[in-house]
């Protein structure tokens, strides 16, 4: 693969693993590979790397270093922060979330009601054409029976943004806990979690340039927590399991990264997600933007196209070297659409591509892909 040239825009999936944090987590594989509980120099050493990276999270974030507890991904993020605040209010059995909710959380969720014999009722909040909720179906939801209410910051498929803030202080307000997940938000959009009153916050490494396998869970302090995880005490007891320091000093370097990214390179990423609309939508007639109209990631451009299949075009650019994803799974011919684009009512005769940028991405790709798309849709049609 050294060596060999393609174009990548499917950041939403995954990114690189950034050189500068490949080089953070190198000494701790070979030299410092202590373990950060021992009580010899190379365990100091392994714990003091992981305060660092610790420091380097929380400042992200704009909270406290021991408000961070690492984890193996986003979605055990999303799983003990959703377990532990039900655990804490076992006499409340609602919860809500959205139509557009990751599996992670979407899963869990329905995991949780009647069906399964948990006895849990869930609202599921439904989103409009646009992708976005509505805030007074929202406070509808907040009843004395609510117990957490877990909602995303961004959609991963459409890039839309959800009022977090907003929300957070309405379930506040009605003293019902809020959990976001934030995966497809950090690096790309501000979290401040001083501004916005979250209870828990998930991220996942891999979406910001750290590697795949690691996690963040936010847990502000005050707000109830009960481990997932229980064995040995790491991470203060909230989370057991050996310190994974190569990975965690590695997330520390990427959190420094994305802030970097937030203070500069976004817009660049923004100006050419927006050529990259505006030049596709110019070129092929019909096409729309779903979330368009909507508070959306600088990053994300999900396109619907008239006539086609988002799986074949997926096919037909991947044969171009071009890494994009489709807003549909299709099976012998039969295409289900994502439940995101089938909340948001996306008529079945469109076919999506969600095309996702990052910081590695240049003009040049963006105006190879605004010539190229259309003219494969044209062969596709003929
Ligand atoms: N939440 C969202 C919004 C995501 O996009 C993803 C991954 O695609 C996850 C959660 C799960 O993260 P992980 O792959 O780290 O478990």
């Amino acid at each position: 693969m050294a060596g060999e040239r393609f174009i990548y825009m499917d950041n939403n999936a995954t990114t690189r693993v950034a050189p500068g944090v490949v080089e953070a987590m190198q000494p701790f594989f070979v030299e410092d590979f202590g373990n950060p509980s021992s009580g010899h120099f190379l365990g100091a050493r392994a714990a003091r790397s992981i305060a660092l990276a610790r420091e380097k999270t929380a400042s992200l974030l704009n909270c406290s270093p021991g408000e961070i507890i690492y984890t193996s991904c986003g979605t055990e993020s999303d799983v003990t922060a959703i377990i532990a605040a039900l655990e804490s209010f076992p006499e409340k059995r609602r919860v809500v979330t959205t139509a557009v909710e990751h599996p992670a959380v979407k899963n869990l969720c329905e995991a949780l009601t009647e069906k399964t014999g948990r006895d849990y009722r869930l609202t599921t909040l439904r989103v409009n054409r646009k992708g976005m909720i509505d805030l007074g179906e929202f406070k509808a939801s907040l009843t004395v029976d609510t117990a957490l209410v877990s909602v995303m910051w961004a959609n991963n498929e459409t890039g839309v943004i959800f009022p977090i803030g907003e929300m957070a202080a309405m379930a506040r307000r009605r003293g019902v806990l809020f959990h976001t997940d934030a995966v497809q938000a950090a690096g790309k959009i501000p979290l401040d979690v001083e501004e916005v009153p979250v209870d828990y916050l998930s991220l996942s490494g891999h979406k910001f340039h750290a590697p795949k396998g690691i996690g963040v869970l936010y847990v502000r302090n005050g707000s109830p927590f009960h481990p997932f995880l229980m064995g040995g005490g790491q991470e203060r007891g909230r989370r057991a399991g050996t310190e994974n320091t190569a990975y965690i000093a590695g997330l520390g370097k990427a959190c420094e990264l994305a802030a970097d990214h937030l203070r500069g390179g976004v817009e660049k990423v923004r100006e050419l997600r927006d050529r990259l609309e505006n030049g596709l939508q110019k070129m092929i007639p019909g096409a729309e933007i779903n979330g368009g109209g909507s508070p959306r990631l600088p990053n994300t451009c999900s396109i619907r196209i008239p006539g086609t299949r988002g799986d074949e075009l997926v096919k037909r650019l991947d044969e171009r070297g071009i890494c994009v994803s489709a807003g549909a799974a299709c099976k012998a011919g039969v295409c289900k659409l994502s439940h995101v684009l089938e909340a948001m009512a996306v008529p079945p005769d469109y076919g999506t591509l969600r095309l996702s940028l990052g910081m590695d991405n240049t003009g040049d790709e963006v105006d190879y892909l605004v010539k190229l798309l259309p003219e494969m849709i044209e062969q596709n049609r003929s």
